[in-house]
């Protein structure tokens, strides 16, 4: 099935050295007509974002606040905003909605920044308690209920959380450890690290088979931490038996589609189906790119252009001419491989080390209804001949009833037989976004198996095994991989990239790969460029904290407050360092969209 047509420009003017804007709606206001303050345009800082995902859209969102004083041009290759967050269409009647959100779709309480962008446009997430499935059989367990494996492993449990104990106490000294090591060192067997440990921490960030390289920190921060530990508090008996509390997003095409509206209306110049190929020039006088135009595909997704050396297969556009444009500012709102590439002609020593050491996997999500491969793979229902009635002699029997009544697994992965440190995984999406019905019959629920790093383990998949009628979409995705040396060549360095030669870096890639990082990273390179942190967000205690430990780690500086103490964003934040998020973007009810699709009262 093709992949939804969100819109398409089929004017795209070259006019001695500028591009006409394909995506400047002629009923929308345009840069000339929004309060500049008396400034014309040569006065204002002209600022290129390069990249329209979540980083490039708050970047141009918190510059299109100060119109006097910047003149923002938003650019991406695709012909759509939002990036690596877009909607595929559904079949209504077999799957009982029309739409779901392919690639990223959920997130955490904590992302504060992200919830009220959902709110300024009018949109909201919704509220889900996490439901996994790990493994299959004798290695299968569950947040939900507790299974043979679990029983089995008892002893391992109990050292499992002295152990985060010790990690937590010694910090400094275990953080940048790879899982793998730890797991030695505290003497865990390979199949409780496998089956057990690894699972818990590749959901987090779908850090994927790159888990056993992860940094221990995060492992120890999962379990530990109150305000962003997904299995937090720990349990001396299940490992982890909370159900997470996680939010789903709304629909990305329809809140990115709003969302660009929103900044041509506010002067931004938003230019899709527009690839920046080269920085061909840097100094005292701004930056030199070089642009092209890039033909829309038919389902958004444009294959590399002409210009990617590594994919000279799949490019597209060889015939479309360089256009070279000037800007005062850049920011690189796009992943590190490709900045360095752009960026090659005039890249700095640092520059080509630090964006060179980020490392990358392709992987391939497979969106589809095939009930029977996920049957044979995942245990997608309540399993009594794993279940066990109690764990070191304590009686499980209410866990038991739970996981009867109400097992909904979302979030699942399988381990390899042939390598149980390599993973697939998959969403029941159904089970898991809200615009879906709450019950739908398990042969129509739509999946989506993620299959990963096709170079090292490729031969490990059975994608060939999903039944190609029942296939909904393929998408590739190019994936940051989240080892220890992320942490140690990449993230400490940024601060030493941020603001030189007029280049800014902002992506979800600078620290973890979350929607929440991606929208952070924007307003940091807006702040840093003199916009202002948004007066509410300042108020909410917890968004201010991760704003200014961003700012901080990237940039190297302190972020000043500057908002009055009273105001819209006070009550926001509540419980331990105020993570607890009160404020707009995000509603109480569960499946709240299904029901305002539907106009389903109750
Ligand atoms: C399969 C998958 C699932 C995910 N699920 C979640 C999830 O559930 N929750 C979560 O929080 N995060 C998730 N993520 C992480 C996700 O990466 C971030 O949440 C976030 O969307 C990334 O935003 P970004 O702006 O950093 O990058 P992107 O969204 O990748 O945006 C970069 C943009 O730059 C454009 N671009 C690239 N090169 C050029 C060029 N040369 N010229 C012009 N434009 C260019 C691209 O077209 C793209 O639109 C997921 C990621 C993947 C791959």
């Amino acid at each position: 099935m093709a992949a939804e047509k969100i819109y398409k420009y089929d004017v795209f003017c070259v006019t001695s050295d500028v591009f006409i804007s394909p995506s400047s709606d002629p009923l929308l206001p345009t840069a000339n007509m929004v309060n500049t303050n008396g400034n014309s345009k040569s006065e204002r800082k002209r600022v290129l974002v390069v990249g329209a995902g979540a980083a490039g859209m708050s970047c141009a969102h918190h510059l299109s606040t100060h119109p006097e004083r910047f003149d923002v041009t938003l650019i991406d290759a695709v012909d759509y905003c939002g990036g690596q967050a877009f909607s595929i269409p559904l079949d209504k009647e077999r799957h009982g909605t029309g739409w779901m959100n392919q690639g990223v779709q959920g997130g955490s309480y904590i992302f504060h920044h992200t919830m009220t962008m959902f709110a300024r446009q009018g949109h909201h997430a919704d509220p889900v308690n996490l439901q996994v499935s790990f493994g299959k059989d004798e290695n299968f367990w569950s947040n939900v209920f507790p299974t043979k494996l679990l029983a089995k492993h008892q002893k391992e449990i109990k050292r499992f959380n002295t152990m985060l104990k010790i990690v937590r106490w010694f910090e400094i000294f275990f953080a940048l450890i790879p899982i793998k090591y730890l797991m030695k060192i505290f003497w865990f067997s390979d199949e409780f690290a496998n089956t057990i440990v690894l699972p818990m921490v590749a959901l987090f960030l779908g850090t994927g088979n790159y888990t056993p390289e992860v940094p221990s920190i995060i492992l120890e921060r999962l379990c530990t931490s109150q305000t962003y530990g997904m299995w937090y508090p720990g349990d001396r008996l299940s490992v982890a038996s909370n159900l997470p509390h996680m939010v789903v997003f709304p629909r990305f095409s329809t809140f990115y589609e709003d969302w660009r509206k929103n900044l041509i209306s506010k002067g931004v110049n938003v230019r899709l189906s527009t690839e920046i190929t080269r920085v061909v020039k840097r100094d005292k006088t701004g930056v030199t790119v070089k642009l092209i135009k890039r033909t829309a595909a038919p389902d958004n997704h444009n294959p590399n252009s002409s210009w990617v050396p590594y994919d000279a297969e799949n490019n597209a556009d060889a015939r479309a001419q360089e256009v070279e444009e000037h800007y005062d500012e850049l920011v690189l709102c796009i992943l590190a491989d490709t900045a360095k590439r752009i960026l090659e002609p005039t890249a700095s020593f640092r520059e080509n080390r630090v964006l060179g050491s980020a490392k990358f996997a392709d992987d391939i999500t497979v969106t589809h209804w095939d009930s029977d491969y996920m049957k044979k793979n995942y245990e997608n229902f309540y399993n009594v001949d794993q279940a066990v009635s109690t764990l070191s002699g304590v009686d499980q029997s209410e866990r038991n009833r739970m996981g009867q009544k109400s097992f909904k697994p979302m979030y699942m992965i399988k381990m390899y037989s042939q390598d149980l440190t390599k993973l697939e995984m998959c969403f029941d999406c159904t089970n898991y976004q809200s615009q879906f019905p709450p019950e739908v019959p398990f042969e129509k629920h739509v999946f989506q198996t993620i299959f990963l790093n096709k170079s090292r383990d490729g031969h490990l998949w059975s994608i060939d095994e999903i039944d190609e009628k029942k296939i909904i979409r393929k998408d590739w995705w190019h994936q940051l991989c989240h080892s220890w040396t992320h942490y140690a060549f990449v993230v400490p360095w940024m601060w030493l990239l941020q603001g030189r030669n007029h280049t800014r870096f902002a992506a979800a890639w600078t620290l973890v790969n979350a929607h929440e990082t991606a929208v952070i990273s924007g307003i940091a390179a807006a702040v840093d460029l003199g916009a202002t942190y948004p007066e509410d967000l300042e108020r909410d205690k917890f968004a201010l904290l991760s704003f200014r430990l961003y700012y901080l780690l990237a940039y190297g500086k302190w972020y000043r407050k500057k908002a009055t103490k009273d105001g819209e964003g006070k009550n926001w934040a509540s419980g331990i360092y105020g993570s607890v998020y009160k404020g707009p973007g995000v509603v109480d009810q569960e499946r709240l969209t299904w029901r305002e699709e539907n106009g389903i009262k109750d």
